[in-house]
C-alpha cells in the first residue's frame, strides 16, 4: 500500500511538471547578422525577460563548418533555441554539430533543449563548474525565473545543461576550426568560458562583456573579469562578441573592461582613503558619462559599487 501511496504521489508532481502547456514561437524577424565568414550572430534585445520580448535577451550565435554547425548560447527559452534552429535552417541544411554554453546564467543557455531534441549527438560544452550546479538546483530556478519574469512566455522550457565538461586551455577541434576555451576562475560569475574561433579570429566573450548593456556581477569579481577581457584582446582575435549588445572589434572589449576598471579603481581608492562606499558614488559618476544611458546602468551601479567595495577591502588585506 505504501508503494502504491508514492507512486501516486510521484505520478501527481509529474503531472504537475507538465501541465504548463508549450507558450507560442518566438515573435519578431530577429535576422542572423554575419560577423565573419560564417559566423553569425542573432543580436538580441538588450533589456531584461518580459514578456513582451518573451525572455529573448543574449545574442544566440552559430558558425557554418564544413561538418555542420557549432551553435553558441542557444538562448533563454525552448521557443529561443527553436528559433536559432529555424535561422541556421534558412542558410544551410548542415546539421548542428556541437554546442557552446557560455556560463551558468540560464538565458544563455535553456534553448539547449531545441537542440538536443533535433540533435541528440551534438556534445554541449560548458565549464566544468555549470553541469554539476545546473543538477544541484540552478536549472529548475532558472526555468521558474523565465517563467515568473515572461509571464510563461517560456513555458515549456525544460532544463538541459550541458553535458561535456571543458576548461581553461581546452582545444577542440570541431568542423576544421579549433574552439579555444578561456576561463579566468572567476569573472562575471566563476562558470564563464570565453571560446575563441582561431581560424576565423572571432572571440565570443559570453557576459564577460555587454555592448550598450551593463551585466550583473553578484558572484563574480571586477579583477578576476577586468583580467579576462585582458586576456580575451591579447588572443589577436579581430571580431568580439559581447553576451549582450551589439558585436564589433576589439573596442567591445576595452569599453567593458574599462567600465569594471573605473568602478574598481573608485572603489580601491576610496578604501585607500578610508571612506565608507556611498561616498564614492558622487566621486565616481562623472567618470562614468560614457556609460550612463547603457541598459542596466541604473539598476546595477549601486550593486556594482558595493561589490566593488567589498572586493577591493578583501584584497587590501
Ligand atoms: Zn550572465
Amino acid at each position: 500500500m505504501l508503494k502504491k501511496s508514492l507512486w501516486l504521489g510521484l505520478l501527481l508532481i509529474a503531472g504537475a511538471a507538465y501541465a504548463l502547456q508549450k507558450a507560442g514561437p518566438l515573435r519578431g524577424a530577429w535576422a542572423p547578422e554575419q560577423v565573419a565568414s560564417g559566423v553569425y550572430v542573432i543580436h538580441g534585445p538588450t533589456e531584461l525577460p518580459s514578456p513582451s520580448n518573451q525572455g529573448f535577451m543574449n545574442n544566440p550565435a552559430f558558425i557554418i563548418s564544413d561538418d555542420g554547425v557549432v551553435v553558441v548560447d542557444p538562448g533563454g527559452s525552448v521557443q529561443i533555441g527553436e528559433m536559432v534552429l529555424a535561422r541556421i535552417e534558412a542558410i544551410t541544411d548542415k546539421p548542428v554539430i556541437a554546442v557552446f554554453n557560455s556560463h551558468i546564467h540560464g538565458d544563455h543557455w535553456l534553448g539547449n533543449q531545441a537542440i538536443r531534441a533535433k540533435y541528440p549527438e551534438a556534445p554541449i560544452y560548458g565549464h566544468e563548474r555549470v553541469g554539476p550546479r545546473v543538477i544541484a538546483g540552478a536549472g529548475t530556478e532558472w526555468v521558474q525565473m523565465m517563467l515568473s519574469m515572461t509571464e510563461k512566455a517560456t513555458a515549456g522550457t525544460e532544463v538541459v545543461g550541458p553535458d561535456h565538461p571543458v576548461k581553461d586551455g581546452d582545444e577542440i577541434a570541431i568542423g576544421g576550426d579549433t574552439y579555444v576555451v578561456m576561463n579566468n576562475d572567476k569573472a562575471h560569475t566563476d562558470t564563464d568560458i570565453m571560446v575563441l574561433v582561431k581560424e576565423r579570429g572571432v572571440m565570443f566573450l559570453g557576459d564577460n562583456a555587454g555592448n550598450g548593456r551593463i551585466l550583473r556581477l553578484e558572484g563574480g569579481s571586477f579583477a578576476g573579469n577586468i583580467e579576462a577581457l585582458e586576456s580575451a584582446m591579447a588572443m589577436g582575435a579581430s571580431v568580439f562578441v559581447p553576451g549582450h549588445g551589439k558585436t564589433g572589434g576589439q573596442e567591445v572589449a576595452q569599453t567593458y573592461r574599462d567600465y569594471l576598471q573605473t568602478v574598481y579603481g573608485a572603489a580601491q581608492q576610496g578604501v585607500d582613503e578610508g571612506l565608507a562606499d556611498f561616498e564614492i558614488r558622487p566621486v565616481l559618476l562623472p567618470k562614468l558619462e560614457a556609460w550612463q544611458a547603457w541598459s542596466g546602468f541604473d539598476i546595477e551601479l549601486g550593486k556594482h559599487i558595493n561589490g566593488a567595495f567589498l572586493e577591493a577591502e578583501a584584497a587590501a588585506f
